[in-house]
């Protein structure tokens, strides 16, 4: 092995302490796995749904029995389904577009949204083409204790609030993802509060975290990326929305053209890829969860600090850990890199990236390129140094990049 004794020693101890966790991991998966099957009867998934379709794909039947996939595993209406969508920001903004009107007023309920979203709202910075130039109001509440401020949400829905946007996943914040009852219990102080004003959640890295999904507690349309959980690592590109029916055929008038719709766009070879992915997810979920409880498991018997905590329950994929200076971010980010299936041999430097004030350094060796359902770390060089990692296709892969991580942290000593 090419990991130090001490580290094989605890590998073993916390392998042992996450058998409670890990046996709660798996009843999830099983349960989404049971829900994916039964919808997949329940739709008469067929082979013939994974043939080709070109042009404007009128009657794509894989598209179709996708979208009705979709829509029966999350309880929602009607689903949208396409690798058209560029990204989950994509997805999200053509919600967005789609819905909102202009002296409309969206409210994030959970503080500063997901830094590219920032971007499609417009009112953090200038930002050509965002909803701002468009007349749309945006207004936020900011988290209290990293939870929502459930008691003035009232004092920020006014008689302009189309919309409010709730983002289950922490992003890249310090804060805790938001659990699918608290999801139950916002929507339904929102809808006390204004019966007809819209639920929308940023379901980026929640889907089958949980065995119910937002729109099955009351969220009122949702959207992610393939290249996220329901992508399940096959999905080549795109991103989804479900929702009320009304709703997602307004979205869909913004992916595509008003009267259009939903009903062009070619899935070319790529449903046969969705429809595996979207069956493997729940699994694929259920790995990279595990990975994310053994860091945490490891790195706090190394003394470091860890959100979420290695017992705690998941709302979400992402595991953050305090590395304290930039010379173990760096070393952590080569490790994983080190043990990833592609690009193993580079090693990976702090960069600038567009929209960022710090540099970022970022760890990924991928199939699919930015996919973050597969194994990747990443974090901004600036004090106190957190690494956010995600994905793992195997719990086997994700934790020898763990290993490979903590190695490479120890070897700084030497
Ligand atoms: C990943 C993510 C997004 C969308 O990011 P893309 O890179 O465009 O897919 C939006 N919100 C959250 C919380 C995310 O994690």
């Amino acid at each position: 092995m090419p990991f130090s004794q001490k580290l094989m020693d605890l590998k073993k101890e916390v392998l042992a302490a996450s058998k409670e966790s890990f046996d709660a991991i798996d009843a999830i998966a099983e349960a989404n796995t049971l829900k994916v099957l039964d919808a997949m009867r329940a739709c008469k998934v067929a082979a013939a749904h994974f043939n080709q379709s070109t042009g404007y794909a009128y009657d794509d039947i894989g598209r179709s029995k996708l979208e009705e996939l979709f829509a029966k595993v999350f309880g929602a209406e009607r689903a949208l389904v396409r690798t058209q969508f560029v990204s989950g920001t994509h997805a999200l903004a053509t919600v967005l577009f789609g819905i909102l009107r202009p002296g409309d007023e969206l409210v994030s309920l959970t503080g500063k949204p997901y830094d590219t979203m920032q971007t499609v709202i417009g009112y953090e910075a200038p930002s050509p083409g965002s909803l701002k130039e468009f007349g749309v109001l945006y207004n936020e509440l900011h988290m209290v204790d990293g939870k929502v401020d459930m008691e003035h949400i009232k004092d920020v829905i006014t008689d302009q609030t189309k919309m409010v946007e709730i983002q289950r996943s922490r992003g890249y914040s310090m804060r805790n993802p938001l659990s699918i009852e608290e999801i139950r219990a916002i929507t339904a102080e929102v809808h006390r509060i204004k019966p007809d004003c819209i639920c929308f959640v940023d379901n980026c890295y929640g889907e089958f975290v949980d065995t119910l999904e937002p729109v099955q507690v009351g969220a009122d349309i949702m959207a992610g990326s393939l290249i996220k959980n329901p992508g399940g690592g096959i999905a080549p590109t795109g991103g989804y929305i479900c929702g009320k029916d009304k709703l997602v055929e307004l979205a869909s008038y913004r992916l595509t053209a008003p009267g259009m719709g939903d009903e062009l766009g070619a899935s070319l070879s790529n449903n046969r890829l969705l429809f595996e992915g979207f069956f493997l997810a729940p699994h694929v979920v259920a790995q990279a969860i595990k990975g994310a409880v053994f860091a945490a498991g490891l790195f706090e018997r190394l003394g470091y600090k860890t959100l979420p905590l290695p017992g705690t329950k998941r709302g979400d994929i992402i595991q953050a850990i305090e590395l304290g200076s930039a010379e173990k971010l760096c070393a952590f980010c080569a490790g994983i890199q080190k043990y990833s299936p592609v690009d193993s041999y580079a090693t990976p430097e702090p960069w600038d990236m567009p929209g960022y004030e710090d540099k970022i350094i970022m760890a990924a060796g991928t199939f699919v390129q930015g996919a973050s359902i597969e194994f990747s770390a990443d974090g901004p060089m600036r004090a106190p140094y957190n690494v956010y990692l995600q994905g793992g296709l195997t719990f086997e892969s994700a934790m020898l990049g763990i290993l490979g991580a903590a190695q490479a942290i120890e070897d700084l000593d030497k």
